[in-house]
């Protein structure tokens, strides 16, 4: 077995120390043989974590061909995204995960709609008296996470609006929590999201709707929220294609794009936890998290908090450890320390996944 070693100012301890790669994992014990030394100094953290992406999606369709999804899944890696968390797929995507080549990835199964209410052939489509069972069918089918879309354009109001009565909410919350699965929810307007607080879902997915009034809930109820800045910036296209036949819900996805940063910033301030996602896949291609991480720098959250949101923070929300003894050896080295300045991501000096450098 080779073994790689590495020296560095390790995040976030920011302790300078020596490291070893003895397979897949990390160990600070040094081992007997040989090792190649893969670097000398630099700042080196836990991969990032892209947590909210669709693996099997494309701005041109639906992607189900091996080496399609794994050339997703690649593109993510080398921007430095070593761990993802599939918001939903209509596609199975699990032959990612038997890759060693690329990162690992936390599934939610498919998205669960309602039909009329979502994009078209994307969702499972049910109504409210199967939500649960439904839940229960993807939580067995994903990696401890379901995804449900909560909200839409209902055309006969031509607005947004919630897509599940309360009682289906907590019926289905209260179900994927007994089998031990989280529940993601798709959210953009307002009035879905106090019913959502309300039953107790896991992450807020978008939550441009999130007004001050109910970040005190959101809080207490350790409920995270996963902005996905860069997808928030299409809502105006989305606004201009629907201006013709809904232009309340047009001005309404207008608004919400405006109010976007600052809503974001409330939420932060609220001490509520703030993930990196690029909700790549849908509109957007793979491989942007560190245009995610800009965009919320440049919303106004402070660039060293948000890279450990983007990385051992993340990870340790979806369960996996940081550069610990015998943790996973996934780890990214830089010349500088990107907590003082993000665009450092930009040039990592080496990536390693499951201990082997990949880039
Ligand atoms: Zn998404």
């Amino acid at each position: 077995m080779p073994i790689l070693h590495l020296r560095g100012v390790l995040l976030p301890d920011e302790v300078e120390r020596d490291a070893w790669l003895l397979g897949d994992r990390l160990t600070f014990v040094r081992p007997s043989g040989e090792a190649e030394t893969i670097c000398q100094s630099g700042f080196v953290l836990p991969g990032l974590v892209d947590a909210h992406c669709h693996i099997g999606l494309s701005p041109s369709g639906h992607v189900t061909d091996v080496e399609g999804l794994a050339e997703q899944a690649r593109r993510d890696r080398d921007a430095g995204a070593l761990l993802l968390r599939d918001a939903g797929s209509p596609v199975d995507n699990t032959s990612v995960q038997r890759d060693p080549d690329l990162p690992r990835l936390v599934r939610a199964g498919r998205h669960i709609a309602r039909p009329h209410r979502y994009i078209r052939h994307l969702g499972v489509e049910v109504e409210p008296d199967q939500l649960a069972d439904e839940v229960a069918c993807q939580a067995m089918r994903g990696d401890g996470w379901v995804k449900i879309a909560a909200d839409w354009i209902d055309r006969t109001v031509g607005d947004l609006a919630p897509v599940w009565p309360r009682w289906a909410l907590e019926q289905a919350v209260a179900r994927a929590h007994e089998l031990g699965a989280r529940v993601a929810v798709h959210v953009f307007g307002e009035d879905a999201l106090p019913d959502l607080i309300a039953a107790g879902v896991d992450s807020i997915e978008h939550g441009t709707g999130l007004t001050d009034d109910m970040l005190d809930a959101v809080a207490a109820r350790g409920i995270a929220v996963v902005p996905t800045l860069i997808n928030i910036d299409t809502f105006p296209a989305i606004a201009a294609q629907g201006e013709a036949k809904f232009p309340t819900y047009a001005a309404h996805m207008r608004a919400l794009h405006e109010t976007s940063r600052e809503r974001i910033r409330a939420v932060w301030e609220a001490g509520i936890p703030v993930y990196v996602g690029s909700d790549a896949g849908g509109s957007l291609p793979h491989g942007l998290v560190r245009n995610e991480i800009a965009s919320l720098v440049a919303a106004g959250l402070p660039a060293a908090e948000v890279i450990a949101r983007a990385s051992w923070l993340a990870r340790e929300w979806l369960g996996r450890p940081g550069l610990v003894e015998g943790a996973e050896a996934d780890l990214l080295v830089f010349d500088a320390d990107p907590r003082e300045d993000v665009g450092v991501l930009r040039y990592p000096r080496r990536i390693v996944l499951r201990g082997r450098v990949v880039a």
